[in-house]
Order: C-alpha cells, then structure tokens, then sequence
C-alpha cells in the first residue's frame, strides 16, 4: 500500500502491485496452490543452471486452496484511481523454479500452472486490475522452447481475459549470478530476436522490457508490431539514480522503433532488491522524466 501511495507521488501513471508484498515472486504464487510440498524443499539448477536454488517441490495434482492475491489486489485498488498493473510469474518462469515429482512431463505441468494463473488472473480482473502482467526470466534462457510451447502456455494463463494483458521478459536482478551471467553474453544480447516474431503474433498485447543500460539493441523493438512496449527506463541493477532528462532521452530513443502511443514508461524490472531510499528516488525519476518526455516529444 505505501509502494502504491510511492508510486502515485511519483506521478505514475500505472501502478503496480504484485511484487513488493511478497517473499519472492514465483514463490509467492505457489504458496496457495495444493500438491506442492514446501518442507523438503531440493536444489536444483535453474535458468539453465545459472544458478542453485532450493526449491519446493511437485508431489500430487495441482490445485488452489483459494484466491491467491485478493487482499493485495483490493487493498492497491481501493487505494489509488489510476490504473492498476498486477504481476504473476509465468508459466515457464514456474517450472524453471520448483522440482517435479509427480507430472514427469515439464510442458504438460507448465498448462497446468498455466490454468491455475488463468483461474487467479480472471479473480484478479473481477478485482478491478486492469493490467494483468506475466513475468517470464526463463524467456530469453530457452528461446527455443518459448517458440514451441512457452508462448502457448502464457497465452493459456491470459485466456478469456478483458483486460489488457503483458509478459515481461528480462536479464535479471543485479545479483551476483545474475551479473556474471550477463558478462558471457557478449556485446550486445540478441536473445530477444529469436522470440519477438512469435510474441508479436500473440494476443498478449504488451510487452515489459528492459531499456536502460541494457545491452538489448533497441532496433529488436521494432519485431513487436503492434505492442505497447513497457519500456524499462530505469536501471534497477544500479544504484545511481536516473535523471529525468536520463528517462527522457531513452523514451527518445525506444520512439525511433516503437509508435510514441504504444510506449508506457516503466522501471527495467521489479525494485524488490533495491534500498528503500533509492528505489524512491528512482521513482521520483521515473515519473519527471516521463513527463519531460510528454513536454519534449508529445
Ligand atoms: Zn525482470
């Protein structure tokens, strides 16, 4: 709520909640849905063994206990007029991030996370959500696999939805693992060009991207005919805070491949690692350059 009441004073114009109020952002999801055992949890490599994590694990048919995000979801809404963006992680993103010892199939277990986020994602809609927002890490890890059955899984979560609806994809937090990562991913991360063409044929309708600091040529913007790009336009791996005139001008340059009415203003990614203070102050930046850029370029 007090992220909601930030993010107003920043003068943003689509609020988010989702992240802030919770432990971690797959977790968060699993902790209401039946047949997951939390008490042994395993390691496992994840995002193709970038990383160990220990994780839960998958012991009997899946189901929710109930709504998931109800309270945070009517809490943000009866907080604030403006519009109100929700997260939930991905179907990939899932099963990039829990053990299997039931399904013994990855895809058929991705469908069925991806029923249980359709059934939380239309409670959310009914809640007054008006961006329901998928976040898929794993989507420039296994590019193959999100052309053969990860942008089906999401747009199996999404179905029947009203609002609109969006995937973030990115590189990560700036935790170490993540860092060293992407110091292997030479000068510039094409990850994205093998993946655009099929998203942009996708009714997901936009598209949440890293923009500042990134090492993602901004020219693959223009593979996502159609989208509202979410263009991430502060860094959330550093902590030098952005000018306005910083956001601004890479609002300029996202225009040079992407509609300036299909572009909304957003941070790279979730702010969740980051010192309070900073996250704030990034915000405020968020939000004054947003606006010099309306002023400046209309
Ligand atoms: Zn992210």
């Amino acid at each position: 709520m007090l992220a909601v009441k930030l993010q107003e004073d920043a003068g943003v114009d689509i609020v988010t909640e989702g992240e802030q109020s919770r432990q971690h952002f797959v977790h968060g999801f699993l902790e209401k849905i039946e047949g997951i055992d939390f008490a042994h949890k395993v390691e496992m490599g994840i995002r193709k063994d970038r990383y160990k994590a220990m994780v839960p694990q998958v012991v009997a048919p899946l189901r929710l206990k109930g709504r998931v995000h109800a309270d945070e979801a009517r809490i943000a809404r009866a907080h604030t007029t403006r519009k109100l963006k929700f997260t939930l992680p991905g179907p990939m993103t899932i099963i990039d991030t829990i053990a299997d010892q039931y399904y013994g199939d990855r895809v058929k277990m991705a469908f069925v996370f991806a029923e249980l986020l359709n059934e939380e994602a239309t409670a959310l809609q009914a809640d007054g959500v008006d961006v329901i927002q998928f976040d898929e890490p794993a989507f420039n890890v296994y590019m193959d696999e999100v052309n053969d059955w990860g942008i089906r899984a999401l747009e199996r979560a999404a179905e029947g939805l009203s609002c609109a609806t969006a995937v973030h994809i990115c590189y990560g937090y700036g935790i170490k693992a993540n860092t060293d990562w992407k110091q292997t991913l030479g000068a510039e991360w094409r990850q994205y060009e093998e993946i655009f063409p099929a998203i942009a044929k996708s009714p997901i309708q936009q598209v949440a991207i890293e923009c500042r600091n990134s090492h993602v040529p901004l020219e693959l913007l223009g593979l996502l005919t159609g989208k509202v790009v979410q263009a991430g336009v502060i860094d959330v791996a550093s902590d030098t805070v952005e000018t306005a005139e910083d956001v601004a001008r890479v609002i300029d340059d996202v225009s040079k491949f992407v509609p300036k009415s299909n572009i909304v203003a957003t941070t790279n990614c979730g702010m969740a690692p980051m010192h309070r203070d900073i996250a704030e102050a990034k915000l405020m930046a968020l939000g004054a350059g947003a606006k010099l850029a309306r002023q400046r370029f209309g």
